[in-house]
């Protein structure tokens, strides 16, 4: 079995546990720092990133999740989520993780579309990826290392960086589970290169 947790200091937890269901994986809603030391991977779900690097920060999160990363274990970032995992956000002085080498504007959306659906072609995903967006941030730069997944209306809304996957919008609040497989898959393939080492 194949560990994966997510982040439940904050946000839509069921939703993401439900979207990574497979047989060959344990679900863990991590509520603990401790609880990161037998994962394999992790999900840091949508909510109000400010409120979430406050409980990150109250809780003892911060280093060992900061360890998580570095330790090159699979993220995967959705909404706020990726807010959390960017090396900049637009506007402020300091970015939370720093995760990911990308540049990310908080509800960049505009106040108009504060929420909206979208179907869209996502690399290695699918073509017709059902999207809700919510309060979105917009991925408005990425670095040399980071692969864009998906695009709406020519911004960036998903991108990868090796075993780093970061989204918009929320995947978890539709019945398309596509995208959390594949983060599950990339669990998988990590875990079988770590083998072969
Ligand atoms: N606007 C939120 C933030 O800045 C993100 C919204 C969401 O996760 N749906 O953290």
């Amino acid at each position: 079995m194949i560990n994966i947790g997510v982040l439940a200091l904050q946000g839509a937890i069921r939703e993401h546990v439900r979207a990574l269901e497979a047989p060959d994986v344990n679900i863990i809603v991590v509520k603990k720092a401790e609880q990161l030391e037998e994962l394999d991977g992790l999900v840091f779900p949508g909510g109000e990133s400010t409120t979430m690097r406050r409980l990150i920060n109250l809780y003892g999160f911060y280093e060992p999740l900061k360890h998580f990363a570095r330790a090159g274990k699979p993220i995967f970032g959705t909404c706020a989520g990726a807010i959390l995992m960017a090396r900049e956000i637009t506007g402020q002085p300091e970015p939370h993780l720093s995760i990911m080498d990308m540049e990310v504007e908080r509800n960049a959306f505009g106040r108009q579309r504060e929420s909206f659906e979208a179907i869209l072609p996502m690399n290695y995903v699918g073509e017709d990826v059902e999207s809700v967006f919510i309060r979105a941030p917009i991925i408005r730069s990425v670095g040399p290392n980071v692969e864009v997944l998906a695009e709406y209306e020519g911004e960036i809304v998903a991108a990868q960086e090796g075993l780093f996957l970061a989204c918009s919008f929320h995947p978890e609040l539709t019945d398309d589970n596509r995208f959390h497989q594949y983060f599950v898959q990339l669990v998988r393939e990590s875990l079988t290169v770590a083998a072969a080492e």
